[in-house]
């Protein structure tokens, strides 16, 4: 997949979309898409799709495939190959070992009952141990007591005291598969990504984030978080909550819908337009500050006329 944008209008600008294969494309991820590839191609850039398949337990099969198409029956499309996590491992595991050779982590084999009683947030205890977990263990990341901040593109400035609102988090999980948190800075790295356009959920990873690329040196890209579509429960739309998929046949509706939750004003006899025709007005009229300045915005705002009815894949 390659876009067509004219040699003269590149930029430096990388995007990317990094969904994960646990379902189906739901109204949440649809916005993160939509604003992603908005942004990236408004700024003339490349916009990449990064599968991030690093939890077999929470992969559903087929679910990559069937996110691949329902992109495509959006009309969004990608710049290069699809980068699949499942063929990152040795990468994540030489940046591991980096970061113990510099003594920037330790094992940690505390029980989650144990980091409950530490009030949630990491004590360190096991950082200064000197009989080092040799069967089960996690591997966390040194921390400090420092403030990391952003000015994000949506929300504005936010910032954590990364040593206290955090402590030392973990970058390999007791079951040995790697952490969001590494891998997505490796990759983010790796594809040189210049503009994260996400969820408002991920907006707490985000000073883990930039810790990690401190320590490793790698340059920190900008951020901004969307709003996340929560259910009338008010959790987050996502497949352990049953979110219903979208229904990619109505993909004009769906993109009109989807550009009325980001704030933008699509024209409103652009709904008999194709997704693709309504997606080239938005680039030209992309507006990154009438994005909702909010957390969550709730689901009735792409309407149930729009989810299929066979849910499950
Ligand atoms: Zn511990």
């Amino acid at each position: 997949m390659s876009n067509s944008s004219p040699a003269s209008q590149t930029s430096n600008y990388i995007g990317r979309f990094a969904p994960s294969p646990t379902g189906a494309l739901h109204a949440g991820s649809l916005l993160a898409a939509v604003a992603s590839y908005l942004d990236a191609k408004s700024n003339q850039g490349k916009w990449l799709l990064r599968m991030e398949d690093l939890d077999p337990p929470r992969e559903i099969a087929g679910a990559a495939n069937q996110i691949l198409q329902q992109l495509n029956s959006l009309g969004l499309e990608w710049d290069g190959e699809v980068l699949y996590q499942s063929t990152r491992l040795d990468a994540y595991e030489l940046i591991l070992q980096q970061l113990s050779n510099k003594d920037l982590c330790y094992r940690c084999d505390c029980t989650r009952p144990q980091i409950r009683a530490m009030g949630n947030v990491y004590n360190g205890a096991c950082r200064q141990r000197s009989n080092a977990p040799e069967n089960e263990y996690a591997i966390r990341v040194k921390t400090a007591d420092v403030d990391i901040g952003i000015d994000d593109l949506v929300q504005g400035h936010y910032q954590q005291n990364i040593g206290k609102d955090i402590g030392d988090f973990v970058i390999r999980r007791k079951d040995r598969l790697f952490a969001y948190q590494l891998a997505v800075v490796v990759d983010d790295d790796y594809q040189k990504v210049t503009h994260i356009i996400r969820g408002f959920d991920l907006i707490d990873s985000t000073p883990r984030q930039i810790s990690l690329q401190r320590l490793l040196g790698f340059s920190t890209p900008n951020y901004g978080h969307i709003p996340v579509i929560i259910n009338d429960q008010g959790q987050k739309l996502s497949k352990q909550h049953f979110a219903p998929a979208i229904d990619s046949n109505n993909a004009s509706q769906l993109i009109f819908l989807a550009l009325q939750a980001l704030g933008q004003s699509p024209p409103a006899n652009s709904q008999q337009e194709s997704a693709q025709d309504q997606l080239s007005w938005a680039i030209q009229h992309w507006d990154i500050q009438a994005v909702p300045k909010l957390a969550n915005i709730p689901d009735t705002t792409i309407q149930d006329s729009t989810i299929s009815d066979t849910t499950q894949i």
